[in-house]
């Protein structure tokens, strides 16, 4: 190995904004046949916004955003933050809850104005016997058919409304799939997301193999799986959340904006929020190796 290619592969790796940690990640991006990409902050923005406001008959939407807002205002989830924000700019000063719990990978629950709120993923409100009506299963739907993500919230027993949150795919995301496949890999999407949303993003980018609804801890898991099944295994991901599946990863990426224990765990930093640094990374690795042979 000569020490110079090594060296003209990082330069060019700073100047792509690709950071790689050491000389003996190259060996492993020649290997990878499969590239797991997490879809929150990966292959979308990351960023949410409500962008619809479903509330029952007889529900007015005001307390809908209060009881539902005043709860997500003390959850991190990107989701809970673009409920409470656009809540608080609606109807002003949000309540404080007397009690709350987050559900990992799930939604929240906790004490808002005396009610019992809970609000996330429909299953969560059918454990708690807060079926969806005809009228809020519709808007549900069709929010999921657009790829969206539809929080449902509940108190007193029934189901009160559905808040749609919607992320936006990157425009780089589809473009970085084709250069996967031209690269010889895999591309799976994985997500904690409901498997409609998770299809629908597939589709607009171009990613057949979607594994979706999987807890945050058991993305490492699904990892280990595909390498099980004889895969070797890329992920991309950015949230504190896909720490150990980028660990377990025969490569781990992790994208640049994403927290820091995903970069520590990550073998390649890409210090651009854009997935086509990805196909860049892998790209420079092995032309480095082929230069070093
Ligand atoms: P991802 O894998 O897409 O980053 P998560 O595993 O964090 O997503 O969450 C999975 C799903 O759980 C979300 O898509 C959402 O439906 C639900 N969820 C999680 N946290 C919340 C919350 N605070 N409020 C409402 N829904 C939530
Ligand atoms: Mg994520």
């Amino acid at each position: 190995a000569t020490p110079t290619a090594l060296l003209v592969g990082t330069g060019r790796g700073a100047q792509l904004g690709v950071l790689i940690k050491g000389p003996e990640i190259l060996e492993s991006t020649r290997r990878v046949d499969t590239i797991v990409l997490d879809k929150t902050g990966t292959v979308t923005t990351g960023k949410m916004t409500l962008v619809d406001v479903v509330n029952a008959e007889g529900v007015p939407r005001s307390e809908l955003l209060r009881l539902a807002g005043g709860l997500e205002d003390y959850s991190e989830h990107p989701i809970a933050q673009a409920i409470a924000s656009a809540a608080r700019a609606e109807v002003g000063p949000l309540p404080t809850p007397e009690a709350f719990e987050n559900i990992e990978g799930r939604g929240v629950q906790g004490v808002v104005e005396r009610h019992t709120v809970v609000a996330g993923r429909e299953a969560l409100l059918n454990e708690r016997s807060m079926p969806l009506d005809t009228h809020l299963a519709g808007a549900k739907e069709a929010a999921e058919a657009q790829g969206k993500t539809a929080v449902v919230v509940g108190w007193g027993g029934q189901a009160r409304g559905v808040l749609v949150v919607a992320d936006q795919i990157k425009s780089t995301s589809a473009e970085a799939v084709t250069q996967f496949r031209r690269l010889g890999l895999t591309p799976v999407l994985l997500t904690g997301d409901n498997t409609t949303v998770a299809h629908q993003v597939a589709r607009e980018v171009g990613i057949e193999q979607v594994i979706a609804e999987v807890l945050p801890a058991d993305k490492v898991d699904v990892v280990a799986r595909l390498q099980r099944e004889g895969r070797v295994v890329a992920m991309v991901g950015d949230g504190v959340n896909d720490a150990p599946a980028l660990a377990q990863a025969d490569l781990g990426l992790a994208m640049g904006a994403g927290t820091d224990v995903a970069i520590e765990a990550a073998e390649i930093t890409l210090v651009r929020g854009d997935l086509r640094a990805a196909a860049d990374a892998i790209r420079l690795a092995r032309r480095t190796l082929r230069t070093i042979k």
